[in-house]
């Protein structure tokens, strides 16, 4: 399935703006529109909404979200940023993984399972994408994608071209 990412980003900050009117979101959108990636349009929705769940549910006193799309020639990159409690360098490295959550006593009074960020991972990386971390203890967290853009529309829309997600 091919999808056009811009309108799902717009869908998913809207949902997000109507659910959470006391968080003030940032959006920025430096494409020109009509960006088509290869991939579900329930599959991104899953992920932008884990990412931007999160980035809502690890706030802290500045309830504020920034979210970003633009292009390079290949790559769709879209950005999650919150100023919350951030993540330690040790433990970037684990929270893709399942189950995995940040200090389990502090987490546990938010709810939640420690699956969503494994679930975009391995969304992400099923469709070619790439999913990065930038965050620093006390200041906040970016969450980053990079999905290949589809070059021409037509040529690609092929069963083929669809994710492999069995293996
Ligand atoms: P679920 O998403 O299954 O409801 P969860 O949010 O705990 O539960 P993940 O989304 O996989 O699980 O995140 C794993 C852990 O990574 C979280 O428990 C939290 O400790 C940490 N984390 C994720 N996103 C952020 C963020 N934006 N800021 C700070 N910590 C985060
Ligand atoms: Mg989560």
């Amino acid at each position: 399935e091919v999808t056009k990412v811009n309108e799902v980003f717009d869908q998913v900050n809207n949902d997000f703006k109507m659910i959470h009117p006391e968080f003030t979101f940032i959006v920025d959108d430096d494409t020109d529109g009509d960006i088509y990636v290869q991939i579900y349009r329930n599959h991104l929705e899953q992920v932008l909404v884990i990412l931007i769940d999160n980035a809502i549910k690890y706030s802290k006193d500045r309830k504020e979200i920034h979210t970003s799309i633009s292009t390079t020639p290949s790559t769709v990159n879209i950005a999650v940023q919150d100023f919350g409690e951030g993540i330690s360098s040790e433990d970037i490295s684990k929270v893709f993984n399942r189950f995995y959550r940040v200090d389990k006593a502090r987490s546990r009074d938010k709810g939640g399972n420690g699956l969503g960020l494994s679930i975009a991972h391995r969304l992400i990386e099923a469709y070619h994408g790439d999913i990065s971390i930038e965050s620093s203890l006390g200041y906040g967290s970016i969450f980053q994608i990079k999905l290949p853009i589809l070059k021409n529309k037509q040529d690609d829309d092929t069963e083929e071209n669809s994710a492999d997600l069995d293996k």
